[in-house]
């Protein structure tokens, strides 16, 4: 456990905690918070998301519960970003609650469509190429209802994406696959011949927004369109995989942070996910995150030695 005395936007010491009942206090002339988001922190997530928190699963660490954050906040540091907003992927139902790490990420959207319980589509699952959009199927999957969705997929394109830690659910037809997956047979079966009916003639190719799309059919897919016809028939359940929260310190350029009355703080810093907000406001292009760790570490690092010095 760590306590942080600050005074007046001054960081002046740190009381460590210890296990077994001590205390020690570190003085030093800056602090640099590098200490993650509050995404481990599922309490603090339902503030925002109520009771469909219960059904993230954390992708890291299950430390990251933003005490520090907290401590910065409620101790006078200027907050940014949105609360609700968070880098949030569609990973493997089955994974962990906490660390199940890249593996359990599914990248095989584009390539058939995503279900709720109901086995209705809810979403253009062709909508931009998949770096840009990777990251908003978390918060789609979140708003359905249990938190739970399925990419249905057929066995002509399991060559086409990263193979995950979980292998898919097969069925040698749909109503089979729909009772493995405990979704109604007859409304899976109808979306997907509805979805098969609405797929135009196309030329394939997922490295461009090709022309392989549905039409009359909501939501539409408006690129990589095929027909889910040779089985057998695959799934994978998903639910959201929380990254990494973007509610963060306020900072200046030079990474130092920003107290409520808009002075920057004497002596503390900020990098990483514990200043996120400042970059991001929503949504997410792939390597963001590393990007804001390791450009506003070396900013904060170079910043607070120069404090130190002075
Ligand atoms: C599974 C996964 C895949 C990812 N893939 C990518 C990717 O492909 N590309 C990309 O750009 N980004 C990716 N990211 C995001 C990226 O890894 C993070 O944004 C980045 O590592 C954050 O760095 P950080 O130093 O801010 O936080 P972290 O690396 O999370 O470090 C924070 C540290 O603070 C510690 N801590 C927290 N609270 C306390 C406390 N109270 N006291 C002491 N210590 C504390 C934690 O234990 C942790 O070690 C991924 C993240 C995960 C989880």
């Amino acid at each position: 456990m760590i306590d942080l005395n600050i005074e007046h936007g001054m960081f002046l010491s740190a009381q460590l905690k210890q296990p077994v009942g001590g205390r020690t206090e570190v003085r030093a002339s800056t602090l640099v918070a590098a200490a993650g988001g509050f995404e481990a922190n599922i309490e603090w997530l339902k503030q925002y998301w109520g009771e469909a928190a219960d059904n993230f699963l954390i992708r890291g660490t299950p430390y990251n519960r933003g005490a520090i954050l907290k401590m910065l906040l409620a101790k006078g540091v200027q907050e940014i970003g949105d609360p609700t907003q968070c880098h949030a992927v569609a990973i493997d139902a089955r994974a962990p609650k906490f660390d199940g790490g890249i593996i359990t990420r599914h990248d095989s959207v584009v390539f058939g469509i995503v279900v709720n319980k109901h086995a209705e589509r809810f979403y253009d699952e062709g909508e931009d190429i998949w770096p840009k959009r990777y990251a908003i199927w978390g918060r789609l999957v979140a708003a359905q209802p249990d938190q739970i969705a399925y990419i249905i997929f057929d066995s002509t394109v399991v060559t086409s994406f990263m193979p995950t830690l979980f292998p898919p659910i097969a069925g040698a037809t749909i109503a089979e696959l729909a009772g493995k997956l405990e979704l109604d047979a007859g409304a899976l079966e109808k979306t997907i011949t509805d979805f098969n009916a609405a797929v135009q003639p196309g030329t394939f190719d997922h490295t461009i927004l090709d022309d392989c799309r549905t039409e009359g059919i909501t939501p539409a897919k408006t690129h990589w369109a095929r027909k889910i016809e040779t089985p057998p028939y695959l799934a994978y359940p998903v639910r959201p995989g929380i990254t990494f929260t973007y509610l963060g310190t306020r900072v200046n350029k030079q990474s130092r942070m920003l107290m409520k009355d808009g002075k920057p703080s004497a002596n503390m810093f900020a990098a990483g996910e514990i200043m996120a907000g400042n970059v991001l406001g929503k949504g997410y292009a792939a390597g963001i995150g590393m990007t804001i760790g390791s450009v506003f570490g070396r900013v904060a690092g170079r910043e607070a030695a120069k404090n130190a010095r002075n």
